[in-house]
């Protein structure tokens, strides 16, 4: 049995990486919005409204979800495979099992960013549908958008969102040292196109996704919002019909359509099941309503 002390030690190593990485990033993006331009006028990160918001969801979920994320994938995969002795746990983590274990790293690299993105950008349009709208409206609860507020993911949206994706390339045969090798890409490219940065990646704007572009997704239905589901590679938004990028005009006016959403990181953990969402019409409409607001643009 894990005692108290155990139990201490074991989220405190779990939670240090986490203050390291924001640390890092602070220094960053501190750096970034010194130097460059803006792409909405606001209060530097560090005096936004909601900070106190945005950092518990950067330093807290990491006690459970690095658990949880483990103990998912150990599990699932495990069960999957038939594997039960700890060499067998071990060769899979280190090897891979599934056709693409055979090739060699960088295009597992490639296959995984790409494969990745494409069970992501599925699951976040998923998230945007009536059901599921009412977890990942936390992630779009910032009217301050900045780099410090990608963290701001429902347990949920995090659990399905971020680690079915995961599940899927494993079980493809990507081994786990490539999900490992990449978590600092993933962690810094999530932050960085949250910035509030004037960066459009110019004639790569079709290849990256940058801060301008996923800043759209962040917008209301009037604005063109909920379209750009893609995290890394607008080809799956040009593929699929949601690509919407202005060269003209800037996006603003972040955050949800209502006043009643609440600020804290309590109140928008408990929010999901509150009495009032019933069958989740509330994030359904305007959810339904933005992406009929894309197709508009689309046409
Ligand atoms: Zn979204
Ligand atoms: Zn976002």
């Amino acid at each position: 049995m894990p005692t108290i002390q155990t139990i201490l030690m074991q989220l405190a190593a779990a939670t240090l990486p986490a203050l390291r990485n924001l640390l890092v990033l602070a220094v960053v993006f501190t750096a970034l919005s010194t130097l460059a331009a803006a792409c909405n006028k606001a209060p530097p990160w560090w005096r936004k409204p909601d900070l106190s918001t945005d950092l518990c969801w950067a330093i807290v979920p990491q006690l459970l979800y690095r658990f949880a994320h483990t103990a998912m994938l150990v599990l699932g995969i495990a069960a999957f495979y038939g594997i039960t002795d700890p060499s067998g746990l071990d060769c899979f983590f280190t090897e891979g099992i599934g056709p693409l274990a055979r090739l060699g790293f960088w295009p597992q690299v490639a296959l995984y960013l790409l494969g990745n993105d494409l069970v992501m950008y599925t699951t976040h349009r998923l998230f945007h549908s009536a059901r599921l709208w009412r977890f990942h409206a936390v992630h779009h609860s910032s009217e301050h958008l900045e780099w410090v507020s990608a963290s701001r993911f429902h347990p949920v949206d995090q659990i399905l969102h971020g680690i079915l994706a995961d599940i899927v390339m494993l079980l493809l045969g990507i081994p786990p040292e490539v999900l490992v090798w990449l978590m600092p890409f993933n962690v810094g490219t999530s932050a960085l196109v949250h910035a509030n940065l004037d960066w459009d990646f110019g004639v790569f704007r079709y290849v990256l996704v940058s801060p301008v572009y996923h800043r759209w997704h962040h917008t209301g239905a009037e604005r063109g919002g909920s379209s750009k589901f893609a995290g890394t590679f607008p080809l799956f938004d040009l593929l699929f019909g949601t690509f919407y990028l202005p060269t003209d005009q800037r996006p603003d006016r972040y955050g949800v359509d209502d006043p009643h959403f609440p600020k804290s990181f309590i109140g928008q953990v408990r929010h999901p099941f509150a009495p009032a969402h019933g069958a989740g019409t509330a994030g359904a409409g305007r959810a339904e309503g933005m992406l009929g607001t894309v197709q508009q643009l689309g046409e």
